[in-house]
């Protein structure tokens, strides 16, 4: 056993320890779905102080809308917050400033972007800026047709050096948006 897995080990039983004594329901206490970053530094545990059970949370490099995480929503969808689509669920789109994302290049790195995004790598990716970025996949999300229309949607950055997050695109259905 490795000295971290032993410290990872230990922090569990902590936390085993400390747990109320009951099974948590399925769906989270916060109608909410966070998209974000892999990246440690942009945890939305941390940055939104989140409690135990109160958020489903789907990260992956860049918290980029890709085919792979669309097709992720959707099976949460089916299994997990399906009672909630009707009403008032927000679809949360984090991304941050300093993301590991913005060191590839769609020339040198067209392989894995290609993969990534399952398109040819462009500009469109806004690999560079993240506030264009998420308000380009927010824009992908109003636009697919297989999103409810009560679904609640919107887009930020976390400031990774003020610790403060700035709102996008402000969450609205997309039932209100033309
Ligand atoms: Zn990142």
């Amino acid at each position: 056993m490795t000295p971290t897995y032993q410290q990872l080990i230990n922090r569990n039983r902590d936390h085993a320890a400390a747990r109320p004594a009951f099974r948590p329901a399925l769906q989270p206490t916060l109608p909410t779905v966070i998209v974000c970053c892999a990246d440690h530094r942009a945890d939305p545990a941390h940055v939104f102080q989140l409690k135990p059970n109160e958020a489903v949370v789907l990260r992956n490099p860049g918290g980029r809308i890709t085919p792979a995480l669309l097709q992720e929503l959707a099976v949460l969808a089916t299994i997990v917050a399906v009672e909630h689509l009707d009403s008032n669920v927000e679809l949360l789109v984090m991304h941050h400033t300093d993301c590991g994302m913005t060191h590839l290049s769609p020339q040198r790195d067209a392989a894995v972007l290609t993969a990534m995004f399952g398109t040819t790598p462009s500009d469109a990716l806004h690999l560079a800026d993240p506030f264009q970025a998420v308000a380009a996949d927010v824009e992908s999300l109003r636009t697919n047709p297989f999103l409810p229309p009560t679904l609640i949607i919107g887009g930020l950055v976390y400031d990774l050096d003020t610790g403060l997050v700035y709102t996008v695109v402000a969450p609205a259905p997309l039932s209100a948006v033309s």
